[in-house]
């Protein structure tokens, strides 16, 4: 899996891509500050910094020449965040070394689309997931298409985004508050009976017999698993 750095200090932000990143198979670390940023590069040789530039203790276009200047570290793929959108701002952000910039505000598939095409420029990254695998099943992670047997199941978005979840875990029994967490957001609030409910639907889209799943087992008191 590849692993992506996110120095910046707007908490919430920061935690919007993260969760983004994570939801496409990404391991995500991140840092607050200049100082944190460069502490974990060093430490954990991430594949792709996304990199905001106004930073508080070391900024970002500081940062972002102390990177390129260590061959330890200068090969590594870099992404700008500002909020800054004049031509100087973006010239001086590439000068720096950064390979792309986005301009806040951005929407999030922006974001990913840049992170997915700077990581398929790096030389000798690891590949992106795109398909979750399972028997008869096959999820498209870039499409967000679900075929079984080669033949399409349409999907609603949450149904999708909880069996990635699901599939991503096989085998891991994964609690109605750990799925609400994950597919439906840290701020949202639902009744852990929608979990019940999407599951249901899920099934009669995965399974050969809903009334009898086991692609989507249900462990009672707890949760449900993936066997696959
Ligand atoms: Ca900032």
């Amino acid at each position: 899996m590849a692993k992506v750095l996110i120095v910046e200090d707007e908490e919430t932000l920061a935690r919007n891509l993260a969760d983004k990143l994570r939801g496409e198979g990404f391991v995500v670390l991140t840092a607050a500050d200049g100082e944190d940023g460069l502490d974990k590069l060093r430490g954990e040789h991430p594949d792709l910094i996304v990199l905001d530039i106004m930073l508080p203790k070391l900024d970002g276009l500081s940062l972002c020449r102390i990177i390129r200047r260590d061959a330890a570290t200068a090969h590594i793929p870099i992404i700008m965040l500002t909020a800054r959108g004049t031509e100087v701002d973006k010239i001086v952000g590439l000068e720096s070394g950064a390979d792309d910039y986005v301009v806040k505000p951005f929407g999030l598939g922006e974001f990913l689309a840049r992170v997915r095409a700077v990581m398929r420029r790096a030389p000798g990254r690891p590949a992106l997931q795109d398909e979750l695998i399972s028997n008869d099943l096959r999820l498209s992670l870039t499409g967000r298409r679900l075929f079984k047997d080669g033949k399409e199941r349409k999907l609603s978005n949450k149904e999708f985004d909880l069996l990635a979840e699901l599939m991503r875990n096989r085998g891991v029994v994964l609690s109605r508050d750990l799925i609400l967490t994950k597919v439906w957001g840290y701020d949202y609030f639902v009744d852990k009976r929608t979990v019940d409910v999407h599951i249901r639907w899920l099934r009669e889209k995965i399974e050969d017999d809903p009334s009898n799943p086991k692609r989507i087992v249900t462990v009672r008191g707890v949760g449900y698993r993936f066997e696959g």
